[in-house]
């Protein structure tokens, strides 16, 4: 159903949901404007994540900048490694991504994950074009393009600034500050909402691929020997797994299955990201998401960042192709290692022992005097051979010779020469690099998967009608109040159902302009749950009442003024 998403980008522009941006400028690619529906919609999507992932997870959530200096994208390798494939078209100009070029004409579902010549190499055997003019592209040689955004912060040009490409930096980079609020206590989380920035060579499908979006991510910092997440929580959780054993097979297909069967029988090896899967899926389920067309994909080896040892991506079917919605990895100890190299800084935590330990220290004299001048530049040659004799009962060394190597030739030294010596000290824990386990979730695709999975059409009195089936946690306007006609007693009467609701928390649109019939179609095509409407009865008879229709079912039902707002706020609550 490809034109689903074709009259869906129609009503968000007619609607108000979303729009490309700066159109009075002929509009720039990758840049879209959220409007007044769009905006409310994303803003309840994220506060639905916040709830489930900050607030009863326990984490923290904390709020960065979206430009950081150039040595921060040093260490987490953004600076080399974030590229796309790149190919220009000789004729016409027109930039386009090689390995989605690739995907979308040959069967090779996965060309991301394949090397340069071999991408060009398929290029040239099935003669693939440029899509915008048809000129061949055999010939044409394929680039990595990066796809940071530059800045300067100041003026000049000596302090460059990128715009960040994922949240998570932000979050990393302050971890000396943030494991102190967690008390240095693993495990800890820290969330992050906000925008993110890559300058995408094709952006496409409306907001599915833009240049800015917004991210909502989780870093959960856990102790890889000692924590382990609450996996009874959600072993009954069912879900839709597409692991990489099955993709490789002709006949591979998905498997039903339970989060905590996954576990048991090892499809899912990192009980962390497990645990992350199944917290997951009920909230895509709360927001909007249709169960029946999501899954859980599992990155290919090649596919996946080579930091993160299991990595699961969220996908949500759009017009018959798989859309990634969010990345679920286990990143080990990479970025904090990272940021702790680069930096200088202490990217550990303390972790106390239950008990003092015990421990032998091996100590080497430093200037290696003994050893003479002709074994200076060995020194450190020495050093390295005695650590590794580190740990050993120290009564052993006797006898024992390290082989250092001077001029070609090797000589045997004692290690009793060396003044080595192995001391017992007390401790009382140590420091050590937390792992980190990322939920990292697209917020702009969010919101079209569940846009697309809401929408509607039916016939309503013999009249086509286009609907959107919202859950009422989200939908930007929840009830809809109309006069039934122009009438200044009924507009009064209106106006004081709308303060009532508006003073219960719930998001009201007042309308009265057009036919009523009009008026609902419009609600309808926005989502709105409940459309109430004042008419003659409600200022006429004895009990104030209102007329109050549901959405789906265009269902009319007569209720009580007194009440409504409690009712409808109910019922929004779930
Ligand atoms: P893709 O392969 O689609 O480019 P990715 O694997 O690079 O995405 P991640 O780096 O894992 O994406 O980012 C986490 C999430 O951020 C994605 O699951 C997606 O929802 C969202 N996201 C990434 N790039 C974009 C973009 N250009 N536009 C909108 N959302 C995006």
């Amino acid at each position: 159903d490809e034109s689903t998403s074709e009259q869906l980008v129609e009503l968000a522009k007619r609607r108000g949901y979303f729009f490309q941006s700066s159109g009075a400028y002929g509009g720039v690619g990758g840049f879209y404007t959220f409007g007044p529906q769009g905006a409310s919609l994303k803003g309840n999507v994220e506060d639905a994540w916040r709830d489930r992932f900050a607030v009863a997870e326990g984490n923290m959530e904390i709020d960065a900048p979206t430009i950081m200096p150039e040595p921060v994208f040093e260490a987490s390798g953004h600076l080399d490694g974030f590229d796309d494939m790149l190919i220009e078209c000789p004729e016409c100009e027109t930039s386009s991504r090689a390995d989605h070029l690739v995907e979308d004409n040959t069967e090779y579902e996965d060309a991301e994950s394949l090397p340069i010549p071999e991408v060009e190499e398929i290029i040239a055997e099935y003669e693939l074009a440029c899509p915008e003019c048809g000129a061949g592209l055999a010939d044409v040689a394929v680039e990595n393009f990066n796809l940071m955004f530059a800045t300067n912060i100041g003026p000049g040009d000596s302090d460059p600034g990128y715009l960040r490409p994922e949240t998570a930096q932000g979050i990393f980079v302050e971890f000396p500050r943030l494991k102190e609020y967690a008390r240095n206590q693993l495990p800890f989380g820290v969330t992050q909402i906000g925008r993110a920035y890559r300058n995408e060579i094709s952006p496409r499908r409306s907001i599915i691929r833009t240049r800015e979006f917004t991210q909502a991510e989780l870093e959960y910092f856990v102790d890889p020997e000692e924590d382990e997440p609450d996996l009874e929580s959600v072993a009954d959780v069912e879900v839709t797994l597409y692991p990489a054993s099955e993709q490789n097979k002709d006949d591979g297909d998905e498997i039903e299955t339970t989060i905590g069967d996954a576990v048991e029988e090892g499809v899912i090896s990192s009980p962390w990201v497990a645990y992350f899967l199944g917290v997951a899926k009920p909230w895509y389920e709360s927001v909007g998401v249709d169960m029946d067309r999501f899954r859980f994909r599992q990155h290919l080896s090649g596919e996946r960042a080579h930091y993160a040892s299991d990595c699961w991506d969220a996908e949500g079917e759009i017009d018959g192709n798989w859309i990634e919605l969010a990345g679920f990895a286990y990143r080990g100890d990479y970025d904090l290692s990272k940021h702790a190299e680069h930096s200088g800084d202490r990217f550990t935590v303390f972790k106390q022992y239950d008990e003092p330990k015990t421990v032998e220290r091996a100590t080497v004299d430093p200037d290696m005097s003994y050893l003479g001048p002709e074994f200076g530049g060995a020194a450190q040659d020495v050093v390295e051979e005695l650590e590794s004799l580190a740990g050993r009962d120290r009564t052993a060394f006797e006898g024992d010779t390290v082989a250092i190597d001077l001029d070609g030739e090797t000589h045997e030294l004692p290690v009793e020469k060396t003044g080595f010596s192995v001391d017992e000290e007390t401790i009382a824990g140590e420091h050590i690099v937390p792992h980190v386990v990322e939920p990292s979730f697209g917020v702009d695709r969010l919101v079209y998967t569940v846009l697309h999975h809401a929408y509607r059409e039916d016939e309503v009195d013999g009249e086509e009608r286009t609907y959107l089936d919202l859950e009422p946690e989200v939908a930007p306007t929840f009830v809809g109040v109309f006069p039934l006609q122009n009438d200044a007693e009924l507009e009064a009467q209106a106006n004081e159902v709308v303060a009532d609701l508006r003073a219960e928390g719930l998001s009201v649109t007042y309308d009265d302009s057009g036919n009523i019939g009009r008026r609902y179609r419009r609600q309808d095509e926005v989502g709105t749950p409940f459309c109430v409407t004042v008419d003659y009865e409600t200022v006429e008879d004895e009990e104030t009442t209102v007329t109050v229709r549901e959405r789906d079912t265009t269902d009319q039902k007569r209720l009580p003024v007194e009440g409504l707002a409690e009712t409808l706020a109910e019922i929004r609550e779930g």
